[in-house]
């Protein structure tokens, strides 16, 4: 089917990450049995733009950040998903995650279709003032491609509220008046929604608790491990800690910190604010490393960090019952091959953190209403929409007796494949 691709596109966005989301869509199509067109529609994104910023640094000197913004598929409504800054950034990178977020959205019923972008970068060397300028540039060149009714950017890695204040004020400076809803995860004084800070690490917990509930598992007895303390597992953290539950590690890329009676998260949270990570934190812990946290002996291992990290060198070492994705693509396919061959549940990426992209939903909706919600309308609306679609996934997997990222990846397909059928092609 690979000729329904431009050749010179396709060579550009053939990474290995985009071959992952490509291989579980045509493991997915073979079971969602869905016509011939809609398959040769979804193996490709509809349009990717490539940008070169040219940004002034704090030192005078002018450098060059290559840029994506890629948009998998328009066909349930506006493009949604978020912008990272980070080195890895290529359009292979951005393609497989937009890809990624056409099914998220798809399967939480979301009126959306799938996109992702970013900046290659190194978020954490740069000032506020070259963060600020490269965020404008972006924004500015991105502006015929983006808009409320066509692509609605978010926040991603190393990207927060401040950068999509700057995003809205740059489009709206273009437009001549406020246009809240150009992106979501903005702060609450410009039209951000309440909640949507907490929700991805939320929705994770939501799913968890689900899980244990369908495993007739007691969560408050379940010993947890977190991998990554940033906007998805740092929140997840707290809120597993909220509940009671035994959280004995969690990580960053300082490394991680192990203590078997379960960590005090606060405490964690108070030293990441002082210190920027969770370095030089060694009080009643063990300090190890990524690699080590993976393979600790645990009941459920929540993926917050980032993609490729349950791989073919170490599934067959990792020592847990249930692994919650919140991060994008941390298990590659082989990690999955083996994981399944030993009886390790994945809830997976586009289920788990999907409270995220949903909230956004919701603060799009509050912003084009121009009417505000309050946090328990908000907490309890993500509540319904994340049990819903668990409860989808969950049954169609034992119906079928397919794994979880399968049975997920088919609901959403068959959500997409019938807006394409009922659509047609045009002209
Ligand atoms: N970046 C988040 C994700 O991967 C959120 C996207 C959004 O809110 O649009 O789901």
């Amino acid at each position: 089917m690979a000729e329904a691709v431009h050749p010179a596109m396709q060579l550009e966005w053939d990474t290995p990450l985009y071959q992952q989301a490509l291989t579980q869509l045509d493991h997915a199509l073979e079971l969602a049995e869905v016509p011939d067109f809609v398959a040769k529609r979804l193996r490709a994104p509809e349009r990717a733009v490539i940008l070169n910023l040219p940004v002034k640094m704090d030192d005078g000197a002018y450098s060059m950040f290559p840029a994506y913004r890629v948009q998998h598929s328009s066909v349930l409504g506006p493009t949604k998903g978020g912008v990272r800054y980070d080195l890895a950034v290529d359009l292979g990178e951005c393609a497989a995650l937009a890809m990624w977020m056409t099914w998220k959205c798809a399967l939480l019923r979301l009126p959306y279709g799938g996109a992702k972008g970013g900046v290659r970068c190194n978020a954490r060397d740069l000032s506020l003032g070259e963060l600020s300028r490269i965020t404008r540039r972006f924004t500015a060149e991105l502006a015929p491609f983006i808009g409320p009714e066509l692509d609605i950017p978010a926040p991603d890695m190393a990207t927060n509220e401040q950068t999509m204040a700057w995003m809205m004020d740059t489009y709206s400076m273009q437009k001549g008046y406020a246009v809240p809803e150009i992106v979501t995860g903005k702060p609450v004084s410009i039209g951000g929604s309440l909640f949507r800070h907490e929700a991805t690490g939320a929705g994770v917990v939501m799913c968890v608790e689900r899980a244990c509930e369908r495993l007739e598992w007691t969560l408050a007895e379940q010993r947890l491990v977190v991998q990554g303390f940033g906007n998805v597992g740092g929140i997840a953290a707290t809120e597993l800690h909220d509940r009671g539950s035994r959280v004995i590690a969690v990580s960053d890329i300082s490394g991680g910190v192990f203590a078997p009676e379960g960590l005090d998260i606060p405490t964690l949270h108070a030293h990441v604010a002082e210190h920027g990570s969770l370095e030089g934190f060694e009080r009643g812990v063990e300090r190890i490393t990524n690699e080590t946290l993976l393979e600790l002996e645990c009941d459920i291992l929540v993926l917050a960090a980032r993609e490729d990290q349950v791989t073919g060198a170490n599934a067959g070492n990792l020592r847990c019952k249930l692994i919650a994705e919140g991060a994008n693509g941390p298990t590659s396919n082989e990690g999955d091959r083996i994981l399944a061959e030993r009886g390790i549940r994945v809830l997976p990426d586009i289920l788990t953190n999907a409270g995220g992209v949903t909230v956004s939903y919701f603060e799009w909706v509050q912003d084009l209403g121009r009417l505000f919600w309050d946090r328990d309308e908000i907490r309890r609306r993500l509540a319904d929409k994340m049990s819903d679609a668990f409860d989808r996934v969950w049954n169609v997997s034992e119906e079928r007796g397919i794994l979880l990222r399968d049975a997920a990846l088919v609901a959403a397909i068959h959500e997409v494949s019938a807006a394409l059928e009922a659509r047609g092609l045009y002209p």
